[in-house]
Formats: structure tokens, sequence, C-alpha cells
């Protein structure tokens, strides 16, 4: 999957809004507060077509989750296969990601920081290690930082800040132990992300 390298916090600028993609450095030291224009030398304000706020509106969920174009379609494709609302299986399937699952459960600051996290090795579920950040979990899985990654400073600092952290409803957290288990599948209002996925059913029903 080709993935977007360049400066992220221009992503925040082109969607007009703080996608929070930088953990920590997000409250403290937020570009898009002091610029946020859309990156780009000529930008002018134009109304955007039904077309163009569809376009966007697909582009930020890609770029909130790290997904590509092709993963994204195959999760629209799975949605609209599956029972139920198709944008709310869209945001389901975006959620059961095991980075997102890690970074909602407080293991990572960020999505990318939990991807890296889960790339390198890091992460187990079930008791067997799983590298694959677009894993999809189901409920009842229990994600651990596997015993020997403990042991790496950046988890021992970890340590205090899971302490306060509150995971969603749907993720029951250890702390202590830096486990969580996923109690149940996320329902829509339970979902923080800023995004209207009936535009992205729109769009990808032309
Ligand atoms: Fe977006 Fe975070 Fe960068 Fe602010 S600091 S522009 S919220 S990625």
């Amino acid at each position: 999957m080709s993935r977007y390298t360049g400066p992220v916090c221009r992503l925040c600028r082109r969607e007009g809004q703080k996608l929070y993609l930088k953990g920590e450095k997000c409250f403290t030291k937020c570009t898009f507060e002091k610029r946020s224009s859309a990156p780009g030398m000529h930008t002018r304000m134009r109304r955007p077509s039904e077309y163009g706020l569809q376009l966007r509106e697909k582009q930020k969920a890609k770029r909130l989750y790290g997904v590509g174009e092709k993963q994204f379609r195959q999760y629209f494709r799975r949605a609209i296969k599956a029972r139920g609302v198709t944008g709310e299986t869209l945001m389901q399937l975006l959620e059961r990601r095991l980075d997102n699952v890690v970074y909602r459960a407080g293991l990572a600051s960020s999505r990318s920081e939990a991807r890296q996290t889960v790339n390198h090795g890091h992460v187990a579920v079930n008791g067997r290690k799983v590298d694959i950040a677009s894993y999809l979990v189901s409920p009842g899985d229990e994600i651990v930082i596997r015993p020997r990654s403990l042991k790496m400073d950046r988890f021992k600092a970890m340590a205090e800040y899971l302490e306060g952290h509150t995971a969603p409803a749907w993720i029951s957290l250890d702390p202590q132990n830096f486990k969580c288990t996923v109690l149940r599948l996320p329902e829509r209002d339970e979902v923080d992300a800023p995004v209207d996925e009936r535009l992205i059913v729109e769009l990808y029903s032309k």
C-alpha cells in the first residue's frame, strides 16, 4: 500500500480542521493553529461542489486512519455486503483495525505511533504476535504489549499516562499490564471521528 510520507500537518490544513495526527504535539505545538489556510500557492476560497465535499470527506477519513485508497475501497466493499447501515459499518471496520485499537486504548499517542508499534512486533493478540496494522480485531480479543517490549524506555515512560487514560466504552483497559480487551464493536456515536460517512457512501455509489 502506498502511504503518504510527507508533512502530516499539511493534511490538517488541506482538510481545514485538526485531525490530531501527531499525538501529544497536537495539543501543544499545533501548526494548524498558527496557519490554517489550505496548502499550495494558489489557494482561493471557492464554494465546493457536491462531488468536492464528498471527495474531501473520503480523503479526511483515509488520512485520519492512515489508510490508502485501495484498502479504503476494500473496506467499503465489505461494508456494502454486510448487514446494517453501510456508512456505519465502514466506520466500524476502520475502528477495528489493530493500530486504531492500540491508539484508542492509549497504548500509543497517535495512530501513526500505533502503526509503528504494531509493525515493529510489540503487540500480541490473544497471546500471538501480530505485526499487521490492518488486522481487524473482534469482540473478546485481548491485545497486549509483549513482555519483552515493555523493557523499552518508551513503554516505561507511558505507564503514568496510561493510568490516567480513559479508553472508549467498547474497550476495557488494564493499564498495569499494558493490556486491553475488545468488549464489543463500537456504535457509531462511540466513534470519535469528524467524518460524515454518508458523503463517502454517496461518493462511492455514483
Ligand atoms: Fe494536525 Fe496535529 Fe499537525 Fe496540529 S499538530 S496540524 S492537529 S497533525
